[in-house]
Formats: C-alpha cells, structure tokens, sequence
C-alpha cells in the first residue's frame, strides 16, 4: 500500500484505500459506512454497480467480529470469498455446494476468530446449526444482500428470505444493513417491513444511467434485427463488441445463438437447463474472450462482474419494470457508451394474458399481469424512455434527449382512421357472423387479399373487406401492435390469438377519441 495512506486518520478510508486500493468512497458509501460502524441499521437502494459490497465489507474490517452477509446466489457469493481473498481478507462461506469437510473447517476457523467475512445461504440460517455457532462469535453486522428477495410481489421472491426478520429478534444489539438494486418505494417499504428493519436509515442513489441508450423497435424480422443491431454496434467500436441477449425460454437462447454464430458472431447459449461445468466454462469465455455474446435466459446476470459490456438486447420483453432495468444494467458498467435494446412484437403482447408459474396465488397472478402490461405499455409509448424508467423508480427526471423516443420527437401522424378500419373490421365479424379471428387473416381482409381462408369463410362480402388496401402488411401489423398495447383491443392466448373489442375502442369507433403514431414507425 502507498506510504501516504499511513497519514489517513479516518479507519473506514484507511481500509478503502489499504485494503480495496480505491482513492475515494462513491455515493453514499462513506456515510452508509459510518452509520453501521456506529452501531445502526441501513437499507441502501443502489443500482447494480454501485458498489453496495463497500458499504458492508468496509465495516466488517473496521469493527470487531464477525460480518455475516446473507446471499441466494452460490455463485455470486464464491465469487467474492474469492476476490475478498485475492485482498487478503479472511472471509469464507458456508453452503450446500461445499462439503461437509469443507463446511467444518469453515465452522472451526470461525470459532476460532479467524473470519471476518462469512457468507451465507438464508436456508443456513433458518437451520440450527449456524444459528447456534453464531451465538459462540462475535458478531459485527449482518448484511441481507439482494434484499429484494423478500418481496412477495417482486420477480426474484425467495421463501427462504421470510424467515431472515428472525435476526433482530435473535441477535438485537448487531446493526443490520439491508441491500438492493432493485427497489421501487414499495418494494423499499415492504422490505423494511419483512425484515423487520423500522429503523433502519434509507439511502438511496438514482437509478440513472446515464452512458445507457434506451432503443426499442418493433418487431419484424428478429433474427434479421438483432444481427443488424450487433453489427451497428460493431461499427461503432474498434473492437467486435461483448453483449448479452436476453430471451425468454431455454430453446430459443440456443435458436439464436445459432443464428448469431451463423453471422459470423462469436456467440454462447446459457441456461438454467446446462450442467454446471458448461455453464462455468461458457461464463468464464464471456468474461475473457473479447467480442463474445451471450445468448441467455435471466438465470445469467447475477454477480457478473464484467465491466465492458457494451449492449444488453432483449428479443423477448421482460416481466417487469425491474427486471428490465436490471438486466439492461449489465450493460455499460466501465462508464463508456452502452445500448439497451429491446425487440417487441404481437408474441410479446399474447403472452400477457399467460401465467408465467400456475403454482402461485390469485393476488400474485394479478400483480404479475400488472407488472408485465406496465412493461408492454412501455413498449408501446413514445415518451422519453428513461424518463418512464426512473419515474417508476420514483425519481423525477426531464427528458433525456437522445433515446430513441427523444431522437424520434412526437407522433406526427394522425391514424384515427386506419385504427377504426381495423377495429370495424373486428367488430363486422364478431356482429355479422359471430367470429374471431387473429391478426393475419383480419390483415387479409381489409387488404383485401382472396386467400383460401377468405373464400371458405365467404370473407369478400364483408363491407369491410379490402377498405386498408392502400398500406402493407407490414404497416398493419405496426397499428395493430399498438392497438393491442394500448388495449383498444385484446389478444387472447389460448390457441388462435384471436382479437376483440375492449371498452376503450368504442370512442375511436366514434371518432371521439385520435390515434397518433410516427410515420417513422409505420415505414413506407
Ligand atoms: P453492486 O454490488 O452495487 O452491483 P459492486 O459492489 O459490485 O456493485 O461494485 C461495482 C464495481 O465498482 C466494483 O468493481 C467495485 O470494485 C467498484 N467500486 C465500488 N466502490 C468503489 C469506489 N469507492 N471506488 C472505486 N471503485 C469502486
Ligand atoms: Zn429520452
């Protein structure tokens, strides 16, 4: 450590720069740190790569005994034993994973005073062993990373999380900090709540990112979409870039990592579904190899310390505003210049009205609908994408200027009428022949195509029939996107995907009530 250090009388800073080799805390980190250090509880609400971990390490090497910091991923904690290890800092964890050998020595050093940092699984301290080994140390702090956990309504719930208010009633006297990246006031109350924390000092940074681009388009031709995205990128840069790509299901991540790779790219696959060996070596190639893309379920992210990822896109939309920001996080984390890019379409609109998990109660059922029409509805807007994502974070902020909503400016095309074509159209075939249908065939119709379908269902007598002759398919499929996002109509999702009428589509029917879009959106 530089001799200069000697001088800094502050024992927090001392550790900063002795241990970490930081010049300075970020944030709120020093005054998180001097709140535990004086014996207090915290909840710290911190975007992902913030540095939430300071605000619980640096105090465990300040105070005496022993910090426990409560993790649900083994992952995430192995990888900072390891790091802390790398610094010189005694910390260990204790978790299914290791064996009992393992885990016994583990127990044995601490009781001997010889960890400082102790990461755990919930599930151990819900048990009885490590509860009782605790009660044999002196403890420090606890921290309850990713605290999120503990939110019923939240996308990352852990039962496992309940039973963690069980600390301050055990042990009163050791300060508490609670941690997240992903808290809307809600979720910052409910964790207060769960875990027992009414005392506890909120600290929260913003949530901006502000070297992030928000883009999202319209689903066309993904496949032909996200290879073009990739390769702006790469245009951009010096370097093939490193990117992540969400998707939602085990299949279609090695689908377009296919892809990917038949382009050209340098492209992995990673899922739930891959033994563990595979999925270490393919994180460890992401993380080393330059210009290597990631094609993932959510099951990837977590506690991936890997600074220059230059775009997270999403070919499947998110459940929820969190877990969108979460992920797109990823993205950018040296400071430098990053895209978050998502691709939506009519697939992303039907699956709104599917469960994602039937094993769950009616009340979260609804929350999570909610949560994923928000995200749709997101989608759908033209209003300064950031400025949407923070004030669901609770923050105020004026428009970012170069989103894609931003660089696009307002919708300046008047669509009332091509909107009531469409809704007519619905509305004839439901009223004349009492039927549904989904988008293709309603497009036929007001294009006034002569399919196979057309003719057995006698189609070419409908009044509307060929009325929307004058635009493409194409530009069909954009106005009914909107249409369904909006919901002045709803997609059902058991089988057909047919289409209705809502109550919100009789004042445009009526003309009482515009439609605007950009011309830009719609094409040519
Ligand atoms: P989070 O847990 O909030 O996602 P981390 O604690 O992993 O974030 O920190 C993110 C990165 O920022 C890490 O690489 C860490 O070393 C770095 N970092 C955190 N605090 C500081 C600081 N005060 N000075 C310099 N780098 C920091
Ligand atoms: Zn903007």
């Amino acid at each position: 450590a530089p001799v200069v250090d000697q001088n800094i009388e502050d024992p927090a800073s001392r550790v900063l720069s002795q241990v970490f080799g930081h010049v300075s805390f970020r944030g709120p980190q020093q005054t998180v740190i001097e709140h535990v250090i004086a014996g207090f509880d915290a909840l710290v609400l911190m975007p992902t790569g913030g540095g939430k971990s300071l605000c619980y390490q640096v105090p465990a090497l300040v105070l005496d005994g022993v910090a426990v910091v409560v993790s649900p991923l083994i992952a995430l904690m192995h990888q900072q034993v390891e790091h802390l290890l790398r610094l010189g800092v005694p910390a260990a964890s204790l978790d299914s994973s290791q064996s009992g050998q393992d885990n016994f020595q583990t127990e044995q050093a601490l009781l001997r005073g010889d960890v400082k940092i102790l990461y755990v699984s919930p599930e151990r301290l819900s048990g009885q062993r490590l509860p009782g080994l605790l009660d044999r140390v002196q403890l420090s702090l606890f921290a309850i990373d990713e605290a999120h956990c503990v939110s019923q309504w939240g996308h990352d719930f852990r039962p496992e999380y309940m039973t963690l208010s069980m600390l301050g009633r055990r042990w009163p006297d050791v300060p508490r900090l609670a941690l997240t990246a992903s808290a809307t006031e809600a979720t910052a109350q409910e964790i207060i709540a769960r875990l027992g924390l009414p005392e506890a000092r909120v600290f929260r940074t913003s949530f901006d990112r502000p070297n992030l681009d928000y883009r999202i388009v319209a689903k066309d031709d993904v496949r032909r979409q996200l290879v073009r995205f990739i390769q702006e990128i790469n245009h951009t840069g010096h370097d093939p870039a490193s990117g992540i790509v969400y998707c939602a299901s085990r299949a279609r991540t090695e689908q377009i990592a296919s892809w990917l790779r038949d382009s050209g790219l340098t492209a992995l696959a990673y899922h739930a579904g891959l033994d563990n060996a595979d999925r270490q070596t393919r994180q460890r190639q992401f993380i080393s190899q330059p210009g290597c893309v990631m094609v993932a379920t959510i099951a990837f992210g977590m506690g991936i310390d890997k600074p220059d990822v230059r775009f997270v896109a999403h070919v499947d939309v998110p459940r929820s505003m969190e877990g969108y920001f979460q992920e797109t996080g990823r993205a950018g984390r040296d400071g430098q210049a990053a895209v978050a890019w998502m691709c939506w379409g009519l697939d992303d609109v039907a699956r709104a009205s599917r469960p994602s998990d039937q094993q769950q109660s009616q009340q979260r059922l609804l929350v999570q609908q909610q949560a994923y029409e928000e995200m749709l509805a997101f989608c759908a807007s033209s209003t300064c994408r950031r400025q949407t994502l923070l004030a669901h974070f609770g923050e105020a902020i004026a428009p970012c200027g170069h989103c894609d909503n931003c660089l696009a400016g307002s919708p300046d095309m008047d669509v009332t009428i091509a909107a009531q074509k469409l809704l007519s159209a619905v509305y004839r075939l439901w009223r004349e022949r009492g039927q549904r249908f989904g988008a293709s065939h309603l497009i036929d119709i007001l294009r006034g195509r002569k399919t196979r379908r057309v003719e057995e269902f006698d189609h070419r007598t409908l009044s509307v029939f060929g009325i929307g002759c004058d635009w493409s398919v194409r530009q069909w499929r954009r106005l009914l996107l909107q249409l369904v996002a909006e919901r002045f109509l709803v997609m059902d999702d058991e089988g057909y995907r047919t289409l209705a009428l809502t109550d919100a589509s009789v004042p445009v029917l009526k003309s009482q009530r515009r439609i605007f879009m950009r011309a830009a959106d719609l094409g040519g």
